[in-house]
């Protein structure tokens, strides 16, 4: 591999970390590993409402007992730091006013409700509402008022958000490492919110800033993903710089119907869905996982690397340096 390996693993402390985000995070270490390139942990808690406490810890404590150790994360050889996006909102701010300034993303000022009669009309008619140039016109954004006035409405205190212009008629071709050429129509594609009233940045800017920032060079996370990404190409290329590669991995799902493999499908099993204990605080319910039930680390490691391959030998137990 010609560029310097960097990946990394990103989770949302919004709860335990589950065995799907444990396998994205074995993927990334070990391809790490491979390329002599370096593996980093990012907190990516920019979404407030879904916080959990103690979830933090508990995600780095579960990639520690497992092995999968970051070479780069809070607390350990900050190189691109601070690893935590809370502490990085006055960079997202910053590169929002920069796609404003380029005409790449503008101000809306839409109300909860207003987006709600909107659906509703569409839905009526049979439609699918898309936030996009198809209805821009008759939504309240700042690209149909004058600058001056959508200066002084937003000086005045209005509550917006900062969307990104998607453009029009464009089909893109992406090239996706594990799913080959995958193509989007930009016409059915919303332009997303990047910034919200809250001050914060959504995933998706966060995400692709500090992708960039951190020198990401292969973007793997688990499939759930894809639909983001003709998205974050686009705000690649509307910052002008050059997108990671991406790798969408299968997700664990559940043994019958559609979805992510759930706690109450790990309990109807017999096995768990968390690496380790977990005990929810909000319903005060308690979740058994790999380490309380006495598995070995290199056991689950091993069950998570051995789902959808084999070495094409009966070998069933490798050391993490052997993968
Ligand atoms: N924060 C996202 C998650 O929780 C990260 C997705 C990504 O890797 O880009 O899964």
């Amino acid at each position: 591999m010609s560029k310097q390996v960097r990946v990394r693993f990103a989770p949302s402390p919004t709860g335990p970390l589950h065995i799907g985000g444990v396998r994205t995070a074995l993927f990334n270490y070990l391809f790490a590993k491979k390329n002599g390139g370096t593996f980093f942990l990012r907190i990516e808690d920019t979404d407030q409402n879904r916080f959990v406490p103690g979830a933090e810890e508990y995600i780095m404590e579960a990639l520690e007992w497992l092995g999968i150790t970051p070479d780069e994360t809070i607390g350990k050889n900050e190189k691109f730091g601070p690893y935590k996006q809370s502490e990085r909102k006055h960079l997202y701010q910053q590169y929002a006013d920069q796609l404003i300034q380029s005409g790449w993303a503008y101000y809306a000022f839409d109300t909860a409700e207003s987006l709600d009669a909107h659906r509703k009309q569409h839905e009526e008619q049979g439609k699918t509402f898309i936030y996009n140039h198809h209805n821009r016109e008759k939504l309240d954004t700042s690209l149909v008022l004058s600058t001056e006035e959508t200066k002084a409405r937003i000086a005045a205190g209005a509550a917006y958000v900062i969307r990104f212009k998607t453009p029009v008629n464009e089909t893109l071709h992406l090239e996706d490492i594990i799913r080959g050429e995958v193509k989007f129509d930009t016409n059915l594609l919303d332009d997303k919110v990047l910034f919200k009233s809250d001050g914060m940045p959504t995933y998706h800017l966060a995400n692709i800033v500090d992708d960039h920032l951190m020198e990401t060079s292969h973007v793997i996370r688990g499939e759930e993903w894809l639909p983001s990404m003709p998205l974050h190409v686009l705000l690649y290329r509307a910052f002008g710089w050059d997108a990671p590669e991406f790798a969408h991995l299968p997700l664990i799902l559940k043994p019958v119907g559609n979805g992510k493999l759930s706690k109450r499908d790990g309990d109807k099993l017999g096995f768990p869905v968390f690496p380790l204990e977990w005990t929810d605080a909000s319903s005060m319910t308690q979740s058994s996982g790999y380490r309380e039930k006495g598995f070995f680390p290199e056991a689950v490691v091993n069950f998570l690397a051995l789902l959808g391959w084999n070495d094409g030998t009966d070998k069933e137990l490798y050391s993490l340096e052997e993968l």
